[in-house]
């Protein structure tokens, strides 16, 4: 291994506590760089993720650059503000004393990133480490290797080396990672590694962030705009060729719907990615031969209606749908992580709920409805998450929303002020004057008319 990882934490465990990483003007000036780092790299990194990914220049910048720039502005525009201490209301007994809330930063920070985003997932969590004030570790993910070289390149000329670290590598480098002792540990990826994290990171008690996946259900009403929720769906699906946690993994619809719904996916897919999606310079490919072998695995040629065409060689899969699936078939036994989207006929509302609330809490639930009931039965009666009422995908690029799973689908969020909560110690600080001593009377001997006066005035009853 070329780094010496237990060294390189000590580095930065030392900046840390030379308090470096702690002043506003530090933070603001690492947040600054990293937009910089973005605006004038624009095309080498659209350049790595379409070695990497396939993806267009435009869907990178969508989904990744100007992502990220939308990300950091609004932690720039709001950090001073989040760093004000809070007063908070103190009981009366316990006055004329004060109380506040101090954001102080964790630490060290590891940030695990996974290869489907490999930029925004591995600088929005670190901007928000950052912005927190702690130094960070990124690990990018090996199976994007062209982003990975670019970070490992980039990161050190525009952020200041001392407090920030890029260690490049597969599962070696990883394990080394996660054998140090972390003040937290920000792991986006799968369910399977994410286990290997958790466990690393009960050996030092280190608090973990889990980003994780699973199969994202959307439910399409009777009532639903069915040009539009075909389009959304079919573009919330298919972007960087349906490798993202987020996309609607499969449909629930009744037969009427499903049947109506089927010819405008299709055209939707034709309109977005031409008659040949192979040659469209809109559509990506899958990552590797592991994932295209996986994928290619899960489609049942007899239940394509749309697509089902690959090719090996350029590991393109063709957008595709299946009808008629059950939830016995193998593509609704894992997160499908790919291209493909069964649609899977339910009779109606109460069936659909069923259905979700049957499996794993997924990391996000769409539903297409006009109809407000309807959608207060699903926002009450399933767990996932987030929920988005006739838009996939785009919860996630609101920088005001917490971005997290519950359940398998993750735990804690991220985003915004959220980033700043996850990579943050909120500290409670109670400031007391030492006269007038009005905590006297709790002290001891207990008379009986202080026993009286204590229960009055310590656990006042609420008024009915
Ligand atoms: P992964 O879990 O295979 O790998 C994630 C990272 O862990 C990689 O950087 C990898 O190098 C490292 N790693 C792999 N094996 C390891 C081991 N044994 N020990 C230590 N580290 C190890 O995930 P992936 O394939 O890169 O990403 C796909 C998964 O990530 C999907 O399940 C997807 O839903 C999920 N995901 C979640 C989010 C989110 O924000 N919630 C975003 C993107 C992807």
């Amino acid at each position: 291994m070329a780094t010496d990882i237990p060294r390189l934490v000590e580095d930065l465990r030392a900046t840390f506590d030379r308090g470096a990483t702690k002043p506003y003007a530090w933070r603001v000036t690492q947040l600054e760089a990293m937009q910089r780092l973005l605006v004038d790299n624009e095309e080498l990194l659209a350049d790595a993720l379409a070695e990497d990914l396939g993806k267009h220049a435009v869907e990178s910048w969508v989904t990744e650059i100007g992502f990220l720039g939308n990300e950091i502005e609004h932690l720039l525009r709001h950090l001073r503000e989040w760093l004000r201490p809070r007063r908070v209301a103190i009981p009366l007994y316990l006055q004329p004393a004060r109380a506040r809330l101090v954001r102080e930063p964790l630490g060290v920070v590891l940030v695990i990133a996974p290869w489907n985003y490999p930029l925004q997932l591995s600088l929005a969590p670190m901007a928000g480490a950052l912005a927190a004030g702690n130094a960070v570790v990124l690990s990018p993910s090996e199976h994007a290797p062209a982003t990975s070289r670019a970070l490992a390149q980039l990161v050190p000329a525009y952020l200041d080396v001392a407090a920030v670290q890029v260690v490049e590598g597969g599962v070696p480098e990883t394990t080394a990672l996660l054998e140090q002792r972390w003040d937290h540990i920000f792991f986006t990826g799968g369910a399977a590694v994410g286990r290997v994290v958790l466990e690393a990171a009960a050996r030092h008690l280190t608090p973990v962030t889990l980003e994780l996946g699973g199969k994202s259900p959307t439910f399409v009403d009777e009532d639903a705009d069915l040009q539009i929720a075909a389009r959304r769906i079919v573009w919330s699906k298919f972007t960087n060729a349906g490798q993202t946690c987020v996309a609607p993994d499969y449909v629930l619809a009744s037969r009427p719907v499903l049947d109506e719904l089927k010819p405008l996916l299709a055209k939707a897919i034709r309109d977005f990615h031409s008659e040949d999606p192979a040659a469209s310079e809109t559509y990506g490919r899958i990552i590797n031969d592991r994932h295209f072998e996986r994928i290619t695995g899960l489609i049942d040629a007899d239940r394509v209606v749309a697509g089902g065409h690959s090719d090996a060689a350029t590991r393109y899969i063709e957008p595709t749908i299946v009808d008629g699936v059950t939830a016995e078939d193998r593509v609704m036994q894992e997160e499908i992580f790919g291209p493909v989207l069964p649609l899977i006929e339910v009779a109606g509302v109460d069936e659909a709920i069923g259905f979700i609330t049957a499996r794993d809490k997924p990391l996000a639930l769409y539903v297409f409805t006009g109809n407000e009931e309807t959608k207060r039965r699903f926002l009450t009666g399933t767990s996932s998450g987030a929920i988005a009422f006739n838009l996939p995908m785009a919860h996630l690029a609101v920088p005001t929303l917490p971005f997290g799973g519950v359940g398998p689908s993750g735990m804690g969020s991220y985003h915004g002020e959220a980033s700043l909560d996850v990579f943050s110690h909120t500290k409670p600080v109670l400031d007391a004057p030492t006269r007038p001593d009005l905590t006297a009377v709790v002290y001891p001997p207990f008379t009986a008319l202080r026993r009286q006066l204590i229960q009055r005035i310590v656990a006042p009853r609420r008024r009915r």
